[in-house]
């Protein structure tokens, strides 16, 4: 008979869960990893444009609903590492301010219960764990940090190290943007990175790109305390009968139903689906679901107001690694707009067969496989705000319904507006100014597809603060109603800042983990010796 009880579940291998897996691994405590999905298989399929980009091919194969009841197919990956399989490894810290209040065009971004400098020490620990390549004080929005980072930047290829130069000498201060790819650019024969142009949306053949897979689970799991279970998915939670405790977590694996217990469980499914099992989990005790007496779970939605510009130039853009360049002198607002705007920077470089996915609008005297040659494919984030009628709730056949109307739009047709300004002031060295062409929108709606960054980006829905009433879970991540419930994915944003998300989601799972430490009673004697264990074996 298999013994089902254990001192830590954790459900979901993304950002959070896995990065909280590796933490707590060498603690000697019992702990079981459930993943709904499996591995990616180890493919030419993953480096393959027409499957990844058009055919949807790693895709989760489920629909959703929107507000209208009209299915969605959402853009999202349900596999062990989850999204950082095919996130493009962008791994910022937020800003300083950002842990503030901030007042925006379309409101307020509410404050969080902790502050920057409570998840600085976690955010030096992630950005060693997925060895971040980066050069500190090259961003203008940049927060202090206690130390460089353990890599230096990706360095810029000669089209994008002209447009860095041409953006400093118009007054911008461009920056190289940190990198979690395993790039070894002073011994490339040594180098597990190969710089390919299929990284961004790519699940990495090589293994080289800092996904949680790679760096956290494949880590953990050579413990032998830690338990992995992949085709697992969490159906629901039950409560002991005061309905303080879960008691049971309720797994279908290989079609049938098992159950299994331990003192804490950790909901880490991605924002979306952390707040549909607690709604599926609602009980006599929790008639709203899990631990929402305050309503809350499921609400405040966030995803990120995104786009994607194509500057078109005469000169070719021969670019193979794009995503090195980053904009933020727009973050906190400008002269002329005394709001924040948001985060410019790339995409992975734009081939005609991805475009032809997104029809973007042809430019005069260009075809789409010339367009693909000359563009300069940037990426631009605004901050979008936190609306409780933004929403996750369950539908018929208990299918997730996604209700969602963007907001903060005015800050984000800014940042456009000061995109095209910047791409005006480029003066190439053949053509002068008139080698910039223009800049073109490329349409992210595939069929009915929602746009990828719809849900790449899922933030919000399990809110953490200190107050039960406005918040889900307090500042440890822990729920108010419950006393072991935990969450530790993009769900506890109280806000969604207009970086991107994953390197937070880390550091909090590493800053939760230590509070995790102390409440299992864990000895920092007993960690340090498991650990140098089990680098010994390693090595
Ligand atoms: C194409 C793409 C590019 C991106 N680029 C970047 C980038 O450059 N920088 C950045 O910071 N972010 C990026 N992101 C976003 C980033 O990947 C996410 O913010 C991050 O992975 C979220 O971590 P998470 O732990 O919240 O959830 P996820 O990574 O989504 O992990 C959730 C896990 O839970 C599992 N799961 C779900 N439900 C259940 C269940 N009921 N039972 C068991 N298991 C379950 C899923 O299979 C998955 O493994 C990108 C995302 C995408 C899709
Ligand atoms: S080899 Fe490098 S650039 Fe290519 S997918 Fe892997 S990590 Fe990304």
């Amino acid at each position: 008979m298999t013994d089902n009880r254990y001192d830590v579940i954790i459900i979901g291998t993304g950002a959070g869960g896995a990065t909280l897996a590796y933490h707590l691994a060498p603690s000697g405590k019992r702990i079981l990893i459930l993943e709904r999905g499996d591995y990616v298989p180890r493919e030419k399929a993953n480096w393959d444009p027409q499957l990844v980009n058009v055919d949807a091919h790693y895709n989760a194969k489920e629909s959703w609903l929107d507000k209208d009841g009209k299915d969605l197919h959402p853009h999202t990956n349900y596999y062990v590492g989850g999204n950082t399989k095919f996130y493009g490894a962008a791994l910022f810290r937020l800003r300083k301010e950002d842990f503030g209040e901030l007042r925006h065009h379309g409101g307020i971004s509410p404050a969080w219960p902790i502050s920057y400098d409570d998840l600085e020490p976690y955010y030096t620990q992630a950005e060693n764990l997925y060895q971040v390549h980066g050069n500190r004080g090259e961003d203008p929005t940049e927060p202090s940090a206690s130390s460089p980072y353990p890599w230096p930047a990706v360095s810029h290829e000669p089209r994008i190290q002209q447009l860095s130069d041409d953006f400093g000498r118009s007054g911008l201060k461009p920056f190289h943007v940190p990198l979690g790819v395993m790039l070894d650019e002073k011994n490339p024969h040594k180098s597990r990175c190969i710089r390919c142009n299929t990284c961004d949306g790519f699940a990495c053949l090589v293994g080289a790109k800092s996904d949680a897979q790679v760096v956290c689970v494949d880590e953990a799991i050579k413990h032998s305390n830690v338990t992995l279970l992949t085709n697992s998915l969490v159906k629901r939670l039950e409560t002991d009968s005061p309905g303080r405790e879960v008691k049971s977590v309720v797994v279908e694996r290989n079609g049938v139903l098992e159950t299994y217990s331990a003192d804490v469980v950790v909901v880490s499914c991605g924002a979306i689906n952390s707040a549909a099992l607690l709604l599926r989990s609602a009980n006599d005790k929790h008639p709203r679901g899990l631990a929402n007496s305050s309503d809350i779970v499921g609400r405040h939605y966030m995803g990120h107001t995104n786009s994607v510009m194509m500057a078109i130039s005469k000169c070719p853009n021969p670019t193979i690694f794009q995503k090195t360049l980053g904009v933020n002198d727009f973050y906190f607002g400008s002269k002329d707009f005394e709001y924040p705007m948001g985060h410019i920077s790339f995409v992975g470089k734009l081939d005609a067969i991805t475009l032809k996915a997104g029809a973007p609008a042809i430019a005069p005297n260009f075809t789409l496989e010339l367009m693909a040659k000359h563009s300069l494919d940037f990426w631009l984030t605004s901050e979008d705000l936190p609306d409780p009628n933004n929403r996750v709730t369950i539908g018929r056949e208990g299918k997730i319904v996604l209700t969602y109307t963007p907001n903060n739009l005015e800050a984000h047709e800014r940042l456009q507006a000061k995109l095209k300004q910047a791409m005006k002031q480029t003066n190439c060295a053949m053509h002068g100014h008139e080698c910039h062409q223009g800049l073109f929108g490329r349409n992210l709606y595939v069929g009915q597809r929602i746009p990828l960054a719809g849900v790449a980006h899922q933030n919000g829905t399990i809110r953490f603060g200190h107050d039960p009433k406005t918040s889900v879970l307090d500042p440890n991540c822990k729920a108010h109603d419950l006393d072991n419930l935990y969450v530790v994915d993009g769900s506890f944003f109280p806000s969604s800042a207009a970086v991107n998300p994953a390197l937070t989601i880390m550091a909090n799972a590493l800053r939760v983990g230590d509070h995790l430490m102390k409440r299992l009673g864990v000895s920092e004697t007993t960690y340090d010796r498991n650990r140098q264990r089990e680098l010994a074996v390693t090595r």
